[in-house]
């Protein structure tokens, strides 16, 4: 509540301070550091990661308009384009690769939405030359940027338009709060939180609070994560009951080249890996751990092992899956900040289980 005798405060964007929907002091506080962390003219906060993304597809897309995302992305983004099929938006689901993409990008494109690095399988998209493609034909270039943080990327440095996160990760970074936040220049910034005020999706400022105290470790946090996912990687690649890992960590893996250019020498804190069996194997794998948890979701304090085919990528259809990569041995590995020996003993000791 905001008390008005007789006039109204203004926050610093020129906004009427008088209900919390609309604009609130905690939630602003936190759009200022996020707005500092990506190098961005602007931000807003969203109630979610997903919500983060609706308000955009609804400030950006029209009926005929085309929108292009890779076919490997978080399963409701990419279920959401689906559905806007319905107001007559053209959603094309290339493969997750900047050449794919940008063949994809004409003049009916109004809006591409990457991941920075792809779930599950930590594919790195080559953002600078999506961005050229899209400067060439006007369209708008969003950037997902949840997997690696603006500890290892800025996205709005390679020309992008907007950034966004699911907060709910690595920036809240505790595995206790939902959230998202989008930043960029000022004009898109405007035109985004005036949808976030019809549509009601701004965070809650308890929620702000939370995830502006997470962000103090935010770089703490990350590359401490990084360190261990790189000698976790290291381990599980020569274990004999694992088949092959997905971490652009390793020199042999098919985003390293585009990894180093675009975050040096960083990686990331989730790896994925294949292991030597399926289902089955998978569930005995999960049931024996003690100190990684079994449970969806990323870039927390505690590690989360993931299984895809039942989680984030559930909703892509099997046949698109199995062409990904994404089967049925396969398991999502967020490192959290338990101690690196601990991990290895734990996953060791639940690989020899299986
Ligand atoms: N983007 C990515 C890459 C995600 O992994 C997720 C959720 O896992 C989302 C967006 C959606 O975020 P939220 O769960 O905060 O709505």
């Amino acid at each position: 509540m905001f008390e008005q005798p007789g006039w109204t405060r203004k926050s610093d964007r020129g906004v009427d301070l008088k209900y919390s929907r609309e604009e609130n002091p905690t939630v602003r506080a936190l759009e200022k550091v996020v707005s500092k962390l990506e190098s961005a003219e602007d931000s807003l906060c969203f109630s979610s990661g997903m919500a983060a993304i609706a308000s955009i597809y609804l400030a950006y897309m029209r009926s005929g308009d085309k929108l292009v995302l890779p076919m490997e992305a978080y399963g409701a983004t990419l279920q959401l384009a689906q559905d806007l099929s319905r107001f007559g938006v053209k959603p094309v689901f290339a493969w997750p690769r900047a050449e794919e993409i940008v063949e994809e990008i004409d003049e009916k494109v109004r809006l591409v939405l990457v991941e920075t690095m792809t779930n599950p399988m930590l594919r790195v998209i080559d953002v600078p030359e999506i961005s050229k493609r899209c400067r060439e034909v006007g369209a708008i270039l969003v950037a997902d940027n949840t997997f690696v943080t603006p500890v290892l990327y800025k996205p709005l440095m390679d020309g992008v338009d907007l950034v966004l996160h699911s907060a709910t990760k690595y920036l809240s970074g505790h595995n206790d709060v939902v959230s998202g936040v989008v930043a960029g220049g000022r004009k898109e910034i405007k035109r985004l939180g005036d949808w976030r005020r019809k549509l009601g999706t701004i965070l809650a400022p308890i929620e702000a609070y939370l995830v502006l105290r997470g962000l103090k470790t935010l770089e703490l946090r990350v590359k401490r994560q990084c360190e261990s996912a790189m000698i976790i990687a290291e381990f599980l690649k020569e274990h004999s009951r694992v088949k092959r890992v997905h971490y652009p960590g390793l020199p042999d893996d098919e985003g390293h080249k585009v990894a180093k250019k675009l975050f040096k020498n960083w990686f990331g804190g989730v790896l994925s890996f294949r292991i030597k069996g399926g289902r089955r194997e998978v569930i005995s794998l999960m049931k024996s751990l003690k100190v990684i948890k079994p449970a969806p979701s990323l870039g927390g304090a505690e590690s989360l092992l993931a299984y895809p085919i039942i989680s984030a990528a559930m909703t892509i259809p099997e046949e698109v899956r199995r062409r990904l990569g994404i089967t049925e041995d396969l398991l999502r590995l967020s490192i959290g900040l338990e101690d690196v020996e601990d991990l290895i003993e734990d996953l060791d000791h639940a690989l020899k289980e299986i």
